[in-house]
């Protein structure tokens, strides 16, 4: 590969804002765009994890403390990105929460809780960003779907229709942001080893054998897998991509 071609990934003089980029794979993300070059700012509502995240991301990146369900604290880790770094460039919207009750069990409570977190989160952040990025010349923005994007989840509907959502948010932002040079793409997360589905393997007997034996990969994805597609998709590299959403699952989409 030549060098101009590598410098398709630089990421150099960028700005990135990270939603659950405490830990995770938003951290996977961050540590990505860090490592490409950007100036990195990590969001969650938890300071302590902000704070150790930090530490593994170096000296260009910084932590906000918000809640991404509430307007007012979406507009404010915005400004605080703005204020901090002076522009942005790529937003990642990746804060999310799961609970695990079928239709029939969960409460109206639980259900608008999740779609709070994954989807009225996703609007909030993709709104308050837009002005900056269209400001930027070249926005990228990335959101975090499921594969309950693209198979239902008889133990989380509201997940389910939260990731769903996701997709059509990103395939609507895509067209209605393209003249402004921001591509919008999402990504559609395996199962991955993380806070979230640590909680899930506690919870359900036999899941790590059955993820196992269905993902083609044979293995857990790390948070760590999600660091070149993060580059990829903020970079210049994927510059007439828009509207995408792309599996990062071991092949656990491509079989039955
Ligand atoms: P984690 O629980 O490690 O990460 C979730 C992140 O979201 C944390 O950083 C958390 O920070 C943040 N967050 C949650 N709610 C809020 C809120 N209201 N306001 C601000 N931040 C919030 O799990 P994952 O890394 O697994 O999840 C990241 C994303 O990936 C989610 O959207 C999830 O749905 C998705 N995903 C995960 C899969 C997996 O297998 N792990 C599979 C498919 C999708 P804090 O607690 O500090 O607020």
């Amino acid at each position: 590969m030549t060098g101009a071609e590598l410098g398709l990934f630089d990421l150099t003089g960028r700005t990135a804002l990270v939603t659950g980029g405490n830990g995770g794979i938003g951290l996977g993300m961050a540590k990505g765009l860090a490592a490409a070059g950007a100036k990195v700012m990590i969001s969650g509502r938890n300071e302590a994890k902000n704070a150790s995240a930090l530490a593994a991301l170096g000296p260009r990146a910084a932590a906000v403390a918000a809640d991404v369900t509430v307007p007012a604290e979406v507009e404010a880790m915005v400004q605080a990105t703005l204020d901090r770094f002076g522009g942005l460039d790529i937003l990642v919207i990746n804060a999310g929460i799961n609970i695990r009750k079928a239709a029939h069990e969960a409460s109206f409570e639980e259900w608008r809780a999740v779609l709070a977190a994954n989807l009225d989160s996703a609007f909030l952040t993709a709104k308050a960003a837009y002005p900056a990025l269209k400001a930027s010349g070249r926005g990228k923005v990335i959101a975090t779907g499921s594969m309950t994007t693209l198979f239902g989840a008889p133990f989380a509907p509201a997940y389910s229709a939260s990731k769903g959502g996701i997709v059509q948010l990103v395939r609507s932002l895509a067209a209605a942001w393209a003249p402004d040079n921001i591509q919008c793409n999402a990504i559609l997360p395996g199962w991955i080893d993380t806070d979230l589905t640590r909680a899930a393997r506690a919870q359900v007997p036999g899941l790590n054998e059955r993820v196992l034996a269905r993902t083609p990969a044979g293995r857990w994805g790390a948070p760590e897998d999600f660091a070149g597609i993060a580059i990829f998709l903020a970079s210049s590299a994927s510059d007439f991509i828009t509207g995408a959403a792309i599996p990062v699952d071991g092949g656990y989409s491509s079989t039955i």
